[in-house]
């Protein structure tokens, strides 16, 4: 068992050198499109091997490293887009996760118009994906939100329906696409209780003019279930597992994506 603190001085150091990479997942529209991507941070320590971002983010956290982390996402994947683009690989928006734990807006909303600049990325092409339960619980976000929502960012609530929501808080802030839970996804077909959580989640959004995508989607029972709901987007294994830079440039090259002929494995 590594300790958390021999975890955190490895951390440091892969940050230090730039070790971590990133990871891209689809979504997908309901006719099989690839609609965007969700930049997952991947870090393959050469001493203890593949750990997962549910286990470093938090000590990221905890140990002072979350901005330099979330700094270096930003410029990896502004870099990546421009990558792409110059290389004629089809482009579509990429989500970047952020944590609010040690959070400066500012100094967040200046890193990402610097790399925007740097590598000529525009705001529509990169969507910011906050968790419910942060977005819930800090009034101060209100002005983050519409900040960044005014310069053109796309703004989604990630993990819904599990965390601590205040449902007028959808209806306050200018949010363009909201998270179903994998947690909720998977019961889908086991509990009527939850199915018809899910169905009002949607209809709220469709009311409110807010994009829904389910999470985590794994069988086409859960595809076929959402579908008969209205839900129009998807993420998750049935589709694809996250790709790294070169797997996503074949994906999208050579995947029959409307067949979902897409599960290359990965990380
Ligand atoms: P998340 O933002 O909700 O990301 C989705 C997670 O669900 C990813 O795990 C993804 O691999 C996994 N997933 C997607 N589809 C399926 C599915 O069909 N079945 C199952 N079982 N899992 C699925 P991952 O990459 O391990 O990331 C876990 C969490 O770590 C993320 O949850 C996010 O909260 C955090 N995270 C990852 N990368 C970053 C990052 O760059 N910055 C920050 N702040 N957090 C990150
Ligand atoms: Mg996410
Ligand atoms: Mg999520």
């Amino acid at each position: 068992m590594v300790e958390q603190h021999e975890l955190s001085v490895l951390l440091d150091d892969a940050l230090d050198k730039g070790k971590l990479e990133m990871h891209y997942q689809p979504k997908v529209s309901n006719t099989g499109k690839c609609i965007g991507l969700e930049a997952l941070a991947r870090w393959n320590c050469p001493i203890i091997g593949y750990i997962s971002p549910a286990v470093f983010i938090p000590i990221a956290e905890e140990h002072g490293m979350i901005n330099r982390l979330t700094d270096f996402v930003i410029q990896t994947v502004c870099q990546q887009i421009s990558n792409w683009e110059n290389d004629g690989v089809i482009i579509v928006p990429v989500a970047i996760n952020i944590s609010f734990v040690d959070f400066k807006p500012k100094k967040f909303i200046s890193k990402l118009v610097q790399n925007l600049i740097e590598f000529n990325v525009k705001p529509e092409q990169i969507e910011i994906e906050i968790t419910e339960t942060s977005f819930a619980t800090n009034e101060e976000y209100l002005s983050l939100i519409n900040s960044l929502q005014s310069l053109g960012f796309i703004i989604s609530i990630d993990d819904f329906g599990v965390g601590y929501s205040n449902l007028s808080r959808i209806a306050d802030y200018p949010i363009d696409k909201l998270k179903i839970d994998r947690s909720l996804i998977s019961q889908l077909t086991t509990s009527e209780r939850k199915k018809a959580l899910v169905q009002t989640i949607h209809d709220l959004c469709e009311t409110l003019n807010i994009k829904c995508i389910a999470e985590g989607v794994e069988t086409q029972e859960q595809v076929t279930v959402m579908s008969d709901m209205g839900c129009k987007e998807f993420q998750g294994f049935y589709f694809s597992k996250p790709l790294s830079s070169q797997q996503y440039i074949k994906y999208i090259d050579n995947a029959d994506v409307s067949t979902h002929n897409t599960n290359i494995k990965s990380n």
